[in-house]
């Protein structure tokens, strides 16, 4: 299903795709929720999924959503979350091309072999990925629930004492010095998504996730 802008999510149900176009028209974002499509969960199994994980790819959806880049040009991107938060994760991203709030790429994990360090050394934004806590070789990050979100990675780094990830995040320590695609507290971003119940890794003590935000699970 498509959904231009939230408001209309009741008429598109009601099959009016009409109202939908002309929605499109209005300010160009488009998004998508659709379930995981057996080539899709052939991709995942193995990568991003495996057996053990605490939520099944049928609960999985497969947003795709329109974005600005830091080269200032529409793209669509693909976001794989649980459905309880996929709704959100819709009206959340939408806030953010309303305000043309740069993002640098959004891919499946997949696509860097489910490698956590990987997808963010290369500033992907990004959901589920079924795998530990970082820092950590137990317990299974809200990540593996798809209720939680990494925006930016470069941007946006994981800091727990020295550690800085991804390496090339060490840019971005001074978190005064807001540059584009940061997120800072009390900005559009947080503001969206504490909005719709998520909390924010960069309000936490330690680490300071300014990348992550996360749905309770
Ligand atoms: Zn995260």
């Amino acid at each position: 299903m498509w959904w231009a802008v939230p408001a209309l999510v009741g008429a598109l149900l009601a099959g009016s795709a009409t109202a939908a176009s002309a929605a499109c028209r209005t300010d160009g974002y488009r998004a998508s929720v659709r379930t995981v499509d057996a080539r899709t969960a052939a991709d995942m199994t193995g990568v991003s999924w495996k057996e053990g994980c605490p939520v099944a790819i049928a609960d999985l959806r497969r947003v795709e959503l329109t974005y600005w880049g830091f080269d200032k040009r529409r793209h669509q991107g693909e976001i794989v979350v649980h459905k309880d938060v996929a709704r959100s994760v819709v009206d959340v991203f939408h806030t953010m091309y309303q305000a043309r709030f740069p993002i640098n790429k959004m891919r499946r994990v997949d696509f860097y072999g489910g490698s956590d360090d990987a997808s963010m050394a290369d500033d992907n934004t990004s959901a589920f990925n079924c795998r530990p806590i970082t820092g950590s070789t137990a317990g299974f990050s809200v990540h593996s629930y798809g209720k939680a979100i990494d925006i930016n990675t470069v941007e946006n780094p994981y800091v727990k004492g020295g550690t800085v990830l991804p390496p090339a995040g060490s840019a971005y320590l001074d978190r005064g010095d807001v540059r584009p695609g940061m997120i800072v507290h009390g900005d559009l971003v947080w503001k969206a998504f504490t909005a719709h119940g998520f909390t924010w890794g960069g309000d936490w003590t330690s680490p300071h996730d300014y990348q992550h935000f996360e749905f309770p699970v």
